[in-house]
C-alpha cells in the first residue's frame, strides 16, 4: 500500500492485492461465513499486540471457506474457528465434565457458567441450553480436531447450525460485543 501525505490525513494512492482467499466473486454463503470469521478475528485482535496464531488460524479458515464448502460445513468451520480462537484469547470452554460439580453426564451448555453442565446443576443456571450426547461429542471435536479433519467429517445441517449458534453465544457473551455478521449468518 502506498500512502501520500495529505493535508490532515494521509491518502492511499496505490494498493496491490496480495491474496484473495475467497476469490474475486464469492457467493452469498461464502461471503456470510468469511464476514463472520473476519468479525470474530477483529474482536479477538488488539492494537499493537501482534498475534501470529490469530493470523494463521484466520488465514486457514478463510482459505477453507473459499474452497467451496456446503452450508453445513461452512457452519461447522465457523463454529470451530470461534471456539478455537476464543480459547486462544483466554475463553476456553470446559467440555470435559460439569463445570460446577464434575459430573461426567452432560446435558446443558452455558456460556455464563463456562461450558457444559449436568442436568441438576443446570437447573440453577438461567439460560442454559439443552444439548444431546451427540452434540457434546461435536463440541469436543470442534476443539480437538483440525479444520481439515473436521471438513472431512459428515455432519447434518441441523447439528452444524446448532453448533454455530452455541459458538455465537459463547463469543458474544465473553467478548461482550454484538457480533452482527454472526447474527446475520444465523439468520437472526
Ligand atoms: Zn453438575
Amino acid at each position: 500500500m502506498l500512502l501520500a501525505h495529505g493535508r490532515s490525513l494521509d491518502v492511499v494512492s496505490q494498493a496491490e492485492l496480495l491474496e484473495a482467499p475467497v476469490g474475486a466473486a464469492p457467493d452469498y454463503e461464502t461471503t456470510c461465513a468469511a464476514s463472520a470469521i473476519a468479525e470474530v478475528a477483529r474482536v479477538c485482535s488488539f492494537e499493537d499486540a501482534e498475534d501470529p496464531f490469530t493470523f494463521a488460524i484466520t488465514q486457514r479458515a478463510l482459505a477453507l471457506v473459499g474452497s467451496g464448502l456446503d452450508a453445513a460445513h461452512m457452519d461447522l468451520l465457523v463454529a470451530a474457528f470461534v471456539f478455537k480462537l476464543l480459547s486462544h484469547v483466554g475463553y476456553r470452554p470446559d467440555f470435559s465434565a460439569c463445570v460446577l460439580c464434575g459430573d461426567p453426564m452432560l446435558s446443558y451448555f452455558s456460556p455464563q457458567a463456562g461450558g457444559l453442565m449436568c442436568g441438576s446443576c443446570a437447573s440453577s443456571v438461567p439460560g442454559a441450553e439443552l444439548v444431546s450426547t451427540g452434540e457434546v461429542a461435536w463440541l469436543r471435536a470442534l476443539m480437538s480436531m483440525t479444520f481439515d479433519a473436521l471438513m472431512a467429517e459428515r455432519v447434518d445441517p441441523h447439528t452444524a447450525a446448532f453448533l454455530l449458534g452455541l459458538s455465537h453465544v459463547w463469543a458474544a457473551t465473553h467478548t461482550d460485543q454484538r457480533l452482527r455478521a454472526m447474527e446475520f449468518m444465523l439468520g437472526r
